[in-house]
């Protein structure tokens, strides 16, 4: 038996065997010997997505390369690197993602496969802009699938959860090498709310951050900006002290830390690169999170009731609101499948209690609309998927023909997607 944790430590499993193939062959060899699989990335989801008592694959080993398609905006890429390896070889290539999230640990495959997103109106999740896969199915064969091969496979993968097959490579549209300028700027959250339809109108990446007991949030915005374009200056610091002293009025003991933790996660002010490294944070404090994606004319109401119920309780949360925009999609299982969304994550130092927290604020979201991130904190039901999701058995009927004895389920997925067993 071996230990494996996810990032944050809160979910841990004893696979019966863990493997790192590094061939195709063997991938599939490893797939169809064993009864139970279950294939992690870099093991960032909150939710016990990869626990196993089977066999556990990391496909980060895999060799491969980046294959640019005829058309020069689409590339086949190995699904098991991380993030990280693949943007900097696309930005050789003259290529980058259209979007990213907040880090780029993540495995491409483990991204999109949770409909991991950034910001941004007219931006759909990364799963919007896988164009085809190469997976291992349960019995250990390989197939290709796309909108008009083996379509059902394709739609039901896009966002799947890795409960359709093992992705070995994956085609992905790209779009054509840009730079970003970071401005991060503090604001009232009353006066961010009231302009953010012009915001996220006027910048093509919008966010911000808002501590529970804070009245003012620090807002990033992304910009693509030409080569030399050199970034002016912002003066953050009586912002940024504004925030730390309103938080820390409410729970004094907290100040340092807070002091530290915004130190570094606000430095520098404002600065331009290539997008690929413009995009990912350092995220380095270990924290819980739950994050909802709520009909946009809904968010904003959201975002106050969830604050407003902090306070009503005086909640000890020392970690911010992050508040983003996602177009809608077409996956089945996507939370924007209905439309565009405000994400609104809900995050709690790892080390502090975030149970009763989340169950506080949780109900608050659903009651705005809100669909569970898939890879974040939640307590949905199978009976919750069936009533948020349309599509749900139609996916399910898929997930039911390619494997049939539930190879790559856990009782975590078991029970979440019950309805399709
Ligand atoms: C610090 C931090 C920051 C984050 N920032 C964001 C953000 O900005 N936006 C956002 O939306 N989310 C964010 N997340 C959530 C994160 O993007 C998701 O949890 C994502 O799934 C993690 O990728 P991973 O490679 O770690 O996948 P894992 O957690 O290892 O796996 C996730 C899912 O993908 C499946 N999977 C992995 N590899 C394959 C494969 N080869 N084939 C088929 N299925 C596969 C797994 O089985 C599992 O179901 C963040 C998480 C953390 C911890």
């Amino acid at each position: 038996m071996a230990a494996w944790k996810n990032w944050s430590g809160s979910v841990s499993a004893a696979p019966s065997a863990v493997a790192r193939p590094r061939t195709v062959a063997e991938l599939q060899a490893l797939i169809a010997g064993a009864d139970r699989v279950r294939v992690t990335g870099a093991g960032h989801s909150f939710m016990p997505l990869c626990a196993t008592d089977g066999l556990l694959l990391h496909l980060a080993d895999m060799e491969g390369e980046i294959t640019v398609c005829d058309d020069g905006l689409s590339a086949w890429v190995p699904a098991g690197w991380p993030i990280h390896r693949l943007t900097p070889e696309l930005w050789k290539r003259g290529l980058s993602l259209a979007n990213q999230g907040d880090i780029d640990k993540q495995a491409m495959a483990g991204a999109l496969s949770t409909g991991t997103h950034g910001t941004g109106v007219t931006l759909g999740s990364i799963s919007t802009q896988a164009l085809a896969f190469r997976l291992i199915l349960a019995d250990g064969t390989r197939v290709e699938c796309d909108a008009a091969i083996e379509s059902d496979l394709f739609q039901a993968a896009r966002v799947g959860l890795g409960m359709l097959g093992v992705m070995e490579q994956v085609k992905l549209a790209l779009v054509p090498a840009y730079r970003l300028r970071e401005t991060l700027r503090p604001a009232p959250l009353s006066e961010i709310l009231a302009d953010w339809d012009t915001l996220t109108a006027r910048h093509r990446h919008v966010e911000f951050f808002v501590f529970p007991y804070a009245d003012r949030a620090l807002m990033k915005i992304l910009d693509p900006v030409d080569a030399g374009d050199d970034p002016p200056a912002a003066d953050l610091e009586s912002g940024v002290m504004q925030v730390v002293s309103d938080t820390a009025a409410t729970f004094p003991f907290l100040a340092p830390t807070l002091q530290r933790l915004l130190t570094r996660a606000m430095s520098p002010a404002t600065r331009a690169a290539p997008a690929y490294r413009i995009f990912p944070s350092e995220r380095d404090t270990l924290f819980e999170e739950m994050e909802y994606e709520i009909p946009t004319a809904a968010g904003p109401d959201a975002l106050r009731a969830a604050i407003a119920e902090v306070r009503r309780r005086r909640l000890p949360v020392i970690f911010p609101f992050e508040f983003r925009t996602v177009a809608g999609d077409d996956i089945w299982l996507s939370p924007m499948h209905a439309g565009p969304c405000i994400s609104i994550s809900f995050h709690q130092y790892a080390k502090m209690d975030w149970k009763t927290p989340f169950a506080a604020v949780e109900p608050v979201f659903a009651a705005h609309g809100g669909r569970p991130h898939w890879a974040k904190r939640h307590t949905r039901t199978s009976a919750d998927v069936l009533r948020l999701y349309p599509q749900a058995e139609t996916w399910g009927a898929v997930r039911r023909r390619v494997d049939p004895a539930g190879k790559f389920l856990n009782p975590h997925l078991r029970e979440l997607f019950a309805f399709s067993l």
